[in-house]
């Protein structure tokens, strides 16, 4: 059995960012308004994530890593929000599988805060000889994860990261890209030992301001917005559709860049990006490529549940209808802003 949850827990973590990715979105499910990350050797060493959301019940801590535990099911009570990704409770039962993992966590209600340690999907001594249930401890309201030694267990996985520097900046990477697109939340990712974060942003922020914080303001102030007032064939399909594109007298010079989110998850569609991308080619130079944010809401029954949770790619009903849309959207807003 445990063999059989460690291919599971490899499938999802492949790697630090990967986890990273499990752990805030847990965090902005909380409804945290502040999450701040601290890193260890590109977080082989240590990730950890600490938010003010509404923390864990002490009675929920045994199970916590059990695979298939999610408080979700009924806060949603919508099965196929869960099945959209094929995430349902696997996510922090596949990190305690590949890594050491301690939970701080304290709820409003809760005089003090509650510490527990985790090793293979279950609760564990925090030292030999001592018992393994929650001890009291003095924390903050919200939840602190610490992922400790990633794939201490998994040699040949361990082996396969060169450069911590690069795993870094892959987490640096996912959370840039989440703090564009929840800007309500302030984010602060630092190395460990570091005085100065490498992301920081204020709560309470626009994806404008935090383009321009975390990519530069030349960027934020050419992307034009996706006008309202075009999304008419995306409404038609049921779906929604915002966000922030590069304007056709943009400074090309300056990297490109993709940010795709599908009901909140960042995701990658090869077939949106190409098709975004094309309308493009009559201004840009050769090798440039456009920088687009888009968030896209869907019914999650038309998005596809098949897709492995392996992969970010995703696919939907209506795919080709909806790559029309999209693509009319842009269009819209480039000619509107080319007049
Ligand atoms: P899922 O997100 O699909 O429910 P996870 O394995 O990611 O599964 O998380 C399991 C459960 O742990 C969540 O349903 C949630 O109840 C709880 N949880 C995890 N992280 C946090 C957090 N940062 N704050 C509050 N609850 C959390
Ligand atoms: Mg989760």
């Amino acid at each position: 059995k445990d063999v059989i949850n460690q291919i599971a827990a490899a499938e999802i973590i492949h790697r630090p960012a990967n986890a990273i990715k499990e752990l805030l979105e847990n965090s902005l499910d909380a409804g945290s308004t502040s999450i701040k990350i601290t890193v260890k050797e590109g977080g082989l060493k240590l990730l950890q994530i600490a938010d003010n959301g509404h923390g864990i019940n002490k009675s929920d801590l045994p199970l916590l890593c059990t695979r298939y535990a999610t408080s979700k099911l009924s806060k949603f009570s919508d099965l196929e929000r869960l099945q959209t990704y094929g995430f349902r409770g696997e996510a922090l039962a596949s990190v305690s599988y590949c890594s050491h993992v301690e939970v701080v966590t304290k709820t409003r209600d809760d005089g003090c805060g509650w510490k527990a340690h985790y090793q293979d999907g279950v609760l564990v001594p925090s030292k030999p000889g001592l018992t393994p249930d929650p001890r009291p401890t003095a924390a903050n309201d919200g939840t602190v994860i610490s992922a400790e030694d990633l794939f201490y267990n998994n040699a040949l996985r361990k082996r396969a990261f060169k450069s911590p520097s690069e795993e870094y900046n892959r987490i640096l990477d996912v959370i840039t890209k989440y703090a564009v697109h929840n800007p309500h939340c302030a984010w602060v990712c630092k190395k460990a030992g570091t005085a100065l974060p490498d992301i920081s942003t204020p709560a309470a922020s626009t994806s404008r301001a935090n383009i321009s914080l975390l990519y530069g303001a030349t960027l934020a102030n050419e992307l034009l917005e996706l006008p309202k007032t075009t999304l008419d064939p995306i409404e038609r399909l049921g779906a929604r559709c915002e966000g922030l594109v590069s304007n056709a007298n943009s400074n090309w010079a300056r990297k490109g860049g993709w940010l795709l989110f599908i009901n909140h998850r960042l995701v990658d569609s090869s077939r949106i990006k190409k098709a975004v991308d094309s309308l493009y080619t009559a201004f840009l130079p050769k090798g440039a490529s456009p920088w687009v944010y888009l968030s896209l809401e869907i019914d999650p029954s038309k998005v596809d549940v098949n897709v492995s949770p392996t992969k970010s790619e995703v696919h939907f009903l209506n795919e080709d209808e909806m790559i029309e849309a999209i693509v009319a959207v842009v269009q819209t807003a480039l000619a509107g802003a080319n007049v």
